[in-house]
């Protein structure tokens, strides 16, 4: 099969679904690539980075659904986009299917499969392929990097012949998967850093990781805010009190928020109120990873940096890995080339579309002339 990526069209968009690494693993499962010219200009690959990994070079967006047996792209396509599939023809991109289900349907009209990357189920058996992880721990980093870059002092405490550094104060609201990659940037650069999560069974993994596990004054099983599959659920009133009251003390104490609380299919929590961003010190940052879901400060402007009257900064940006967009290439590319790896089991160039197959079928949103979302539970954990 020809697998094929075009050039992304969503504005600020940097990021690449194929790289010349990973098209060089995709011929080893006996297929050929091609890319619209100019695809990884913004990530860092050109045109002959491409042509010396034999990836075919085509000129415009239409030639490459022309040529492409299977289309990998970063971004939901647009309306645009899906008029150039074909029945037969395969989509492999995010789609926010839930959100997006007139394009879904348009697809399914279309006689396209479409297998959408944020709905490869997150069981263990694919982790490899599993974009939202790849895409959330890039977020988790960069958010400390961006926090830095607004932040007036040193994260590590100094003694110098110039005088006496305090360690900077991080807190990280939500330890999941960009909780925790954003935990670990910010202890590796010396900050002193203080994270909570609902769910308790984090803890651990949050002490491992030379960080502050924040407890609130609640019996443990009432601390307990997981619900199914790892994610938290909704607290109870008397639970967010308790944590409301926990990071209004922290707020005059700490210098940099990082805040990444979700919960499935839901608007994110407000956590961080505005009283709390009043007590603050000027000078002191905050980054919402939630930004996209509402936010969890109540005054984060999406895909903007504002300023309170106070002075301190509110980072709502969306972009994150595409503001690092060689390493998102990369790991993107890599999760496209893992889910191509299962599709083509005797690495003969032939997809088995294997609708058994659990991690298959979760993803696939459009076959067969049908919507397919959403998928049964996945068989296996
Ligand atoms: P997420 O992005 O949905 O949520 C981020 C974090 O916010 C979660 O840790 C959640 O508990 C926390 N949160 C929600 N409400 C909160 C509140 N009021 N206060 C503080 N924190 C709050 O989560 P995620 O990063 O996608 O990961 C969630 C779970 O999924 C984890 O258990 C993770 O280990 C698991 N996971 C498994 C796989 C896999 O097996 N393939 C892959 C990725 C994630």
């Amino acid at each position: 099969m020809k697998i094929g990526t075009p050039k992304e069209i969503f504005e600020g968009e940097n990021r690449v679904a194929m790289t010349p690494e990973s098209a060089l693993q995709l011929q080893k499962l006996g297929h050929s690539c091609v890319i619209e010219t100019g695809a990884g200009a913004a990530a860092g690959f050109d045109d002959a980075a491409y042509e010396a990994a034999d990836v075919e070079v085509v000129q415009s967006a239409a030639a490459l659904y022309e040529a492409a047996d299977v289309v990998a792209k970063v971004r939901p396509p647009s309306e645009d986009e899906v008029k150039h599939l074909r029945a037969g023809q395969t989509l492999i991109s995010m789609f926010n299917p839930a959100g997006n289900t007139e394009l879904m349907e348009a697809a399914a009209e279309k006689g396209a499969t479409v297998m959408a990357m944020d709905m490869v189920p997150r069981i263990s058996r694919a982790q490899k392929m599993d974009a939202l992880s790849s895409m959330a721990n890039i977020a988790g980093y960069r958010a400390v990097i961006e926090a830095g870059n607004n932040f007036g002092r040193f994260f590590t405490g100094q003694i110098t012949a110039a005088g006496k550094v305090p360690p900077a104060k991080v807190l990280v609201v939500g330890a999941g998967v960009a909780g925790l990659a954003a935990i670990g940037t910010s202890t590796s650069l010396g900050a002193i850093t203080l994270a909570f999560d609902v769910r308790p069974e984090v803890a651990e993994q949050v002490e491992s990781m030379g960080a502050e596990f924040v407890y609130l004054a609640f019996e443990e099983e009432q601390q307990d805010g997981s619900a199914s599959g790892g994610y938290a659920s909704v607290s109870s009133p008397e639970f967010r009190e308790a944590q409301l009251a926990k990071f209004r003390e922290l707020a005059p104490d700490v210098d940099i928020v990082i805040t990444t609380a979700l919960i499935p299919n839901r608007e994110a929590p407000e956590l961080w109120t505005e009283d709390m961003v009043q007590a603050m010190k000027p000078g002191s940052v905050i980054v919402d990873l939630a930004a996209e879901k509402g936010g969890n400060c109540k005054l984060t402007k999406m895909d903007e940096k504002i300023v309170t009257d106070n002075g301190v900064t509110i980072i709502g940006y969306t972009d994150f890995p595409s503001r690092m967009a060689t390493q998102a290439s990369t790991l993107y590319a890599t999760n496209i080339r893992h889910l191509m790896a299962d599709l083509t089991p005797e690495k003969d160039g032939v997809i088995d579309h294997d609708m058994e197959d659990d991690v298959i079928r979760g993803a696939t949103i459009t076959h067969e002339k049908e919507v397919t979302f959403p998928p049964p539970p996945p068989k296996v954990a």
